[in-house]
């Protein structure tokens, strides 16, 4: 697996790959990774010749107060993880790289960014938009491959690269999660002993207002119950459990069938979890 640090070198392997006529996937990560995202890795073999994957902590995607600092980052192992599963590059841009001094530019996404993660983590998804901009920009690749785990940025995503007119296909892939229904994420190591046994609960309460909206309850009553119950549990802190438009991520007061999704964002003790299911 090769390792590119800066982008004029990162460009010259591209570019041997496609003199090559070969296609190239591209997988944008923050490390500390597991095997959600080693599922988009695969999946990017199955469909592209070769694979980029990126680890970047971008800053401006973290709040003040958020865990930008105490992110996991874990580089070594997570390039060998990356080798198992025959990836072709590691790309490992520094902050400096990225936004230089005098950088000044931010991409801004309406409409899909306004609710949601975008409400409770002001900011956030200009960080993202900005910073997916720049990588794909940067590797230029024929398809990306982005987690449902994290809808709201999905949506975020291929709208942008629908409005600038980015020539990537963006390509979604489902969550990957413990037996128990837990979604894989970076942010689990955060959680402690006890917190653990409850985070489940998160899917479960997903899966039990899906069936339930699905029979016909009232919208309202069966969000409200879920979200008392998420508290009973242990978890300290719901910040949405909303059902939503799955395109335009509008909040629905009727279930739409093909076009309803369940997404939450919840803490547990100081770890906010999300996740979201089709309903
Ligand atoms: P992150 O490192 O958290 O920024 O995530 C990098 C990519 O991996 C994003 O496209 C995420 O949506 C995706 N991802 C993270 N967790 C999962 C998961 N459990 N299943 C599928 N994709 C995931």
């Amino acid at each position: 697996m090769q390792r590119f640090t800066d982008i004029v070198s990162l460009r010259e392997g591209v570019a041997a790959w496609r003199a090559n006529g070969e296609t190239v996937g591209f997988v944008p990560t923050m490390g500390a990774l597991h095997e959600g995202h080693l599922t988009l890795v695969d999946e990017a073999k199955k469909r592209c010749n070769r694979v980029v994957v990126s680890i970047f902590v971008n800053p401006k995607q973290f709040g003040p107060n958020e865990d930008f600092n105490r992110y996991p980052r874990v580089v070594e192992e997570d390039a060998a993880k990356l080798a198992t599963r025959h990836a072709d590059a590691l790309y490992l841009p520094t902050v400096d790289i990225m936004y230089p001094k005098g950088f000044n530019t931010a991409v801004h996404v309406g409409g899909v960014t306004e609710g949601l993660c975008g409400a409770a983590r002001p900011g956030h998804f200009n960080g993202v938009a900005t910073v997916v901009t720049k990588l794909l920009l940067q590797v230029m690749p024929d398809k990306a491959f982005f987690g449902e785990k994290d809808y709201q940025q999905l949506r975020t995503i291929q709208h942008l690269v629908h409005d600038l007119d980015l020539p990537v296909y963006i390509v979604p892939v489902p969550t990957a999660r413990e037996q128990d229904g837990l979604a894989l994420s970076s942010r689990n190591q955060y959680l402690s002993a006890h917190e653990r046994t409850i985070a489940p609960t998160l899917y479960q309460t997903l899966q039990d207002c899906a069936s339930r909206i699905r029979s016909g309850d009232p919208i309202n009553r069966v969000l409200d119950g879920a979200k008392t119950h998420l508290l009973s549990k242990g978890f300290t802190k719901v910040d949405y459990l909303e059902l939503c438009h799955n395109a335009t991520l509008a909040k629905l007061a009727e279930y739409v069938p093909h076009h309803s999704r369940l997404l939450v964002a919840a803490f547990l003790g100081q770890t906010r979890l999300i996740d979201n299911i089709d309903v």
